[in-house]
C-alpha cells in the first residue's frame, strides 16, 4: 500500500515537471523544472516582449551590436543562477532569465543572444576588452571593480556561506580553523576567507564552484565557500548528502557588468531591471529558477543610480 502510494506520487511529479517543460516559453528553455522537486503547482517562466525599437542614444555598446547580436556573459556551471545543459547546451537559471529581460528591452530577441561562459576571474578583462557587452553571473557590486567596470543593478542580494558535507560539525566561518576551504579565483569569497581571522588551513582556489563542490564530495576539502543562492544549487542537487550551513556572513548585491563609462548603457540597464521588477517578470523568473532550490524570492532591491 505504502509502495503504491509512493509509485503514484511520484508520477505526479513527473507529470508536473512533464508540464512545466512543455509550458516553457519557446526559446527560453527551463532546465530548471528537471530539478524541481515537485512542488503541488510547477512555477513556470515569464515571457519578455522584445522592444523592437529600442535604441540607447549616446551608448557606444549599443550603437556597436544595435540590429546584430548581442554578447551576454554568464556562468554555466551553476543550477538555478547560470546553467548549461551540457547535453541540449540550453542555458537556465535566475541569472539567464535576468539577461533574457534586459535583453528584450534593448531589443534583442533570443536568437539575438549570444551567452558566453564566463569564469569569475576573467569578468573584468571580457567586460573591458568588450568580449561580453554585458555580464549577469553572480557578479558582486563593489568599488575595487568599479575602477575597471561599470554596474546595473542590483538585482538581487546574497551572502557568502558555507556548504559541507551533512555530517559535519562546521556551522560557521569560526568553525574553519584549520580547514580546507574551496573558492573560485577572482571571487570575493575566495578573497574574504583567506583573512587572517578565519584561520583556514588552507583555501583552494578552483576555476569554478562545481570544480569545489567536487572536491567536497571526494573529501579533498572541508567546505565550499561562495554565496549562499550558489549553494543551495548544489545543495539541492545532492541532498541529503551536503548541506548549507545558513549563517551567511557578508552582503553581495549582485549586479550587471558592463563597458565602465558607457552610463546611458548603464541607465538603459537599469531601467530594464526596474520595470521587470515591477511587472512581476522578475519574482516569476526567480519562482521557476532559483525558488525551486527552496529559498522564497526576497524583496526586489532598490537600484543603485550611482
Ligand atoms: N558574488 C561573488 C563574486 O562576485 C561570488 C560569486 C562568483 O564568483 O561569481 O565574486
Amino acid at each position: 500500500m505504502k509502495l503504491r502510494k509512493t509509485a503514484a506520487a511520484a508520477a505526479v511529479v513527473l507529470a508536473l515537471t512533464a508540464s512545466a517543460t512543455a509550458c516553457g516559453k519557446s526559446g527560453s528553455p527551463d532546465d530548471e523544472s528537471d530539478k524541481a522537486s515537485g512542488g503541488a503547482s510547477a512555477p513556470t517562466l515569464p515571457t519578455y516582449k522584445v522592444n523592437s525599437a529600442a535604441d540607447v542614444k549616446d551608448s557606444p555598446v549599443f550603437e556597436k551590436i544595435k540590429g546584430k547580436t548581442i554578447t551576454i556573459g554568464t556562468k554555466a556551471d551553476q543550477p538555478g543562477l547560470g546553467f548549461e545543459n551540457p547535453g541540449t547546451k540550453k542555458r537556465s537559471g535566475f541569472d539567464v532569465e535576468i539577461a533574457r529581460m534586459i535583453a528584450a528591452d534593448l531589443g534583442f530577441d533570443e536568437a539575438h543572444i549570444k551567452f558566453k561562459t564566463v569564469p569569475s576571474e576573467a569578468r573584468e578583462t571580457q567586460i573591458a576588452s568588450g568580449g561580453v557587452d554585458l555580464y549577469v553571473g553572480t557578479y558582486t557590486i563593489n568599488d575595487e571593480r568599479k575602477k575597471q567596470v561599470g554596474f546595473g543593478g542590483p538585482y538581487y542580494i546574497a551572502g557568502q556561506d558555507l556548504l559541507v558535507k551533512a555530517d559535519s560539525d562546521i556551522k560557521g566561518p569560526d568553525d574553519l580553523k584549520g580547514k580546507k576551504v574551496c573558492s573560485a579565483t577572482g571571487s570575493t569569497p575566495l578573497k574574504r576567507i583567506k583573512e587572517a581571522k578565519y584561520g583556514v588551513g588552507e583555501a583552494k582556489a578552483q576555476q569554478g564552484y562545481q570544480l569545489c563542490v567536487q572536491d567536497l564530495v571526494n573529501g579533498s576539502v572541508d567546505a565550499v565557500t561562495t554565496d549562499d543562492s550558489i549553494l543551495k544549487g548544489y545543495a539541492a542537487e545532492n541532498k541529503g548528502a551536503l548541506k548549507v550551513v545558513g549563517a551567511p556572513f557578508s552582503k553581495e548585491p549582485y549586479g550587471v557588468g558592463l563597458m565602465k563609462d558607457d552610463k546611458a548603457l548603464r541607465d538603459a540597464v537599469n531601467n530594464a531591471i526596474e520595470a521587470h521588477m515591477k511587472s512581476g517578470d522578475w519574482k516569476k523568473a526567480y519562482d521557476a529558477t532559483l525558488g525551486l532550490s527552496g529559498a522564497a524570492a526576497q524583496t526586489p532591491p532598490a537600484v543603485d543610480r550611482y
